[in-house]
């Protein structure tokens, strides 16, 4: 079942909502086209008829969680101002859409299980294949034996150092600075990627300076406020609630 689990779920990331509609409606149709032309007993059509639909039924339930599942992360990179709150799992997602939102081809491996834990993304540039590590750590940091270890699975791969990327919400030591550096290892820390996130953020300017303001959500409601040392610059989104939404749920 797992393996049936995965090919469904593999074919509606892969292929466009339409496509997966024409494949679930053909499963329909064969059961129900199907046995009336082979001049099946009653039983036989209606267990086909049965299996037609349930699996048409399948595959738009994929399709449609799928679907939830690149929205909550879209949601994730614009209300997300305090990355410390997200787990393991989301922080990954977050990750993910960053290298979206930056133009790369972003591949979520889902190899957490398997004997390697260590490619949670995989970037498909111009230049080949780039693998991402990501480790939601907060407070300890990262150390040279887990750059080490990044460095072997990247090797095992058949990849340089430069062709991969270690994510943190911590710091990296200094040891591991040095090894990385040593290796032409990319880091990204806590600092580099709220920077990044940032900036592709969707926002507006500031209505006095014109700098690009924050989105964030007090209680108060939804607000973008500006972020510029001294100016008070910003905006309520309360009473434009679907507009705090479509800034939500819309890709960048
Ligand atoms: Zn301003």
């Amino acid at each position: 079942m797992d393996l049936l689990e995965r090919g469904i779920f593999g074919f509606v990331h892969r292929v466009p909502g339409w496509v997966v509609g024409l494949v679930a409606l053909l499963l329909y149709g064969v059961g129900l086209i199907l046995p009336p032309i082979l001049n099946w007993s009653l039983a036989r059509l209606v267990i086909a008829n049965i299996a037609g639909t349930a699996w048409a039924a399948v595959l738009a339930i994929g399709w449609l969680w799928v679907q939830i599942e690149a929205r909550d992360r879209r949601h994730l990179m614009e209300w997300t101002s305090d990355l410390r709150q997200l787990s393991a799992e989301e922080f990954e997602w977050l990750v993910g859409e960053l290298f979206r939102r930056e133009t790369w081809e972003v591949r979520e491996t889902g190899r957490q299980d398997g004997p390697d834990d260590n490619i949670d993304l995989e970037l498909i540039g111009k230049n080949g294949r780039t693998i991402v590590q990501c480790k939601r750590w907060d407070s300890r940091e990262v150390g040279v034996d887990e750059v080490r270890e990044f460095a072997g699975t990247l090797m095992r791969e058949g990849l340089h150092g430069s062709d991969g990327i270690f994510v943190t919400l911590s710091k990296f030591n200094r040891p591991a600075l040095a090894e990385a550096k040593r290796i032409g290892l990319n880091l990204i820390d806590r600092y580099d990627l709220y920077e990044r996130v940032k900036k592709v953020r969707r926002t507006e300017p500031c209505p006095i300076c014109t700098a690009p303001m924050v989105f964030g959500h007090s209680r108060y409601g939804w607000w973008f406020h500006c972020e510029v040392a001294g100016c008070r610059g910003k905006k309520n989104l309360s009473d434009e609630v679907g507009r705090a939404v479509e800034i939500l749920t819309l890709a960048a």
